[in-house]
């Protein structure tokens, strides 16, 4: 799923070039501003779910951070 704040990488570039996009609004339908030229986009999450390259989000990269730590610390 998608959080509001996130930050999404397409496969294709937009217009401008950039293909880093912030999500600003969730549900059926995400709306994503682009972060380089401001423009917003709105998008089915499913059709998003195929445009997407999977990344992980802030709390998931904290989550695996702390992992490796304890497992190190075994
Ligand atoms: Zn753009």
């Amino acid at each position: 799923m998608y959080k509001l704040g996130d930050i999404v990488f397409t496969k294709k570039n937009h217009v401008c070039g950039s293909n880093r996009w912030k999500i600003i609004r969730t549900g059926v339908d995400i709306k994503l501003e682009c972060l380089e030229c401001k423009r917003i986009i709105m998008i089915p999450s499913f059709e998003l779910d195929k445009k997407v390259k999977p990344i992980l989000s802030k709390k998931e990269l904290i989550i695996k951070e702390e992992y490796n730590k304890s497992m190190g610390k075994e």
